[in-house]
């Protein structure tokens, strides 16, 4: 059973002036989680997170499995604390070890961020290995065993793990400002959302629906894909906006075909624009991938940014699908982005879509519209909710 967790953050990100910011939205975040999985004491030690277990079920297993997700962090280690003097160590270290079938090999690494213990890291590798083959007969392996025990020595404490689990590194969420995400239910937008939340941006999502022309899993599919993202960002803000009423009807009455997407999409800024304003975002992030589909060409993504007020990321743009397949398969939204749906851009979907097209066509395709007009009471009939982690 493990009781303590040591949770290591990105180095890189480490350096320089934001150190202690990083630090605490870490575990500001940290203790967030685990008030509802664990209770644990938690704090920071010599660029460490050490938490320590202080209710009645000791056992943070499973809090290390949901932490291990989250931005910023590089991985986690599962263990208990040991004690300092060498002999109790060493006798401590033999009632963690694994049974003897269950690997074949193991290996000893040992971090030593306090310098007064008497013992160098490798002399003590030595000696901690030489007490785990008095006791199991498995090989040495220090590139790839079945088998880590680590052995971090940190502000006058020992602590022994026996497990890791890796982590996506990044920078944790909040340090990186604010942005509006809009989601839809592809492959491509929660990987851009998740892209974004492990550079430290914190993200409240729009999605655009043709309700009642679209069936409503389309929108269920899209929480399912929002409830995935709240694993790596607790809580997060997601407004559902009606986009068939008035604003589809009223391009499709006016506006020449081969433009209504990128119309649609010149819309989804504008209201983007709205919602970035009411989350105090500063930008818009979109799950575009140069090339992809017709309305992602270079002269497209140009005419729709021009209605935006706020810059426009797109954290796909150079990734092949195969690449940002994988990625959604890693977080864990690709069975879902998957499942078919009805999508707001489908719907009436003209036979040709422009390829190529100039803000200035646009403009003009747009002067027989009230933008303000159908702006205004769309963003009115807005729904927010706001997602947890449970
Ligand atoms: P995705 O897999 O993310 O849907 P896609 O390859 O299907 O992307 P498009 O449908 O052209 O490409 O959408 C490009 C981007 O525009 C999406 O990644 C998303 O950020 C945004 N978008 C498209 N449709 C919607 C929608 N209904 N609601 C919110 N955002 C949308
Ligand atoms: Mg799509």
């Amino acid at each position: 059973m493990h009781d303590t967790l040591v949770i290591h953050y990105d180095e890189i990100a480490l350096k320089g002036r934001n150190r202690g910011v990083f630090e605490r939205r870490l575990l500001r975040t940290v203790r967030e989680i685990a008030r509802s999985i664990a209770p644990v004491e938690a704090r920071k030690s010599y660029g460490r997170l050490i938490l320590t277990a202080s209710g009645e079920t000791p056992d943070l297993s499973a809090l290390a499995s949901r932490l291990c997700v989250l931005p910023g962090v590089r991985y986690v280690l599962e263990g208990v604390e040991g004690p300092w003097e060498l002999d109790d160590l060493l006798d401590r270290v033999v009632t963690v070890l694994p049974e003897q079938d269950a690997v074949q090999t193991f290996g000893v690494r040992v971090k030593r961020a306090d310098k007064r213990y008497p013992l160098r890291s490798s002399e003590l590798e030595r000696v901690v290995g030489a007490r785990v083959l008095e006791h199991r007969s498995w090989g040495v392996d220090l590139r790839e065993p079945d088998c880590w025990l680590k052995i971090e020595i940190v502000n006058g404490r020992v602590f022994l793990c026996t497990r890791r689990h890796d982590g996506p590194g990044g920078l944790p969420t909040g340090v990186s400002g604010r942005g509006v995400i809009l989601l839809s239910g592809g492959i491509d937008s929660p990987v851009a959302a998740w892209m974004m939340m492990t550079r430290g941006m914190q993200l409240s999502a729009v999605h655009f629906h043709s309700a009642p022309y679209t069936n409503r899993r389309s929108q269920e599919k899209v929480r399912d894909l929002a409830r995935q993202l709240v694993r790596y960002q607790p809580v997060l803000a997601l407004t559902m906006i009606p986009f068939a009423d008035p604003i589809q009807q009223a391009i499709i009455t006016t506006a020449p075909p081969k433009y209504r997407v990128i119309l649609y999409r010149r819309f989804m800024m504008r209201l983007a624009g709205r919602a970035a304003e009411e989350s105090r975002a500063t930008c818009i992030v979109t799950g575009e991938a140069l090339g992809q589909v017709a309305s992602q060409t270079i002269e497209n993504m140009t005419t729709v940014e021009a209605s935006a007020e706020l810059p426009v990321l797109r954290p796909l743009v150079g990734m092949p699908k195969a690449s940002i397949i994988d990625v959604a398969r890693r977080i864990d939204t690709f069975h879902i982005s998957i499942e078919p749906h009805d999508d707001c851009c489908s719907y009436l979907m003209p036979r040709h879509p422009a390829t190529h097209s100039t803000p200035s066509e646009l403009e003009q395709a747009e002067s027989a519209l009230d933008v303000d007009g159908l702006i205004e009471e769309t963003w009115a009939s807005r729904e927010t909710e706001i997602l947890r982690f449970d």
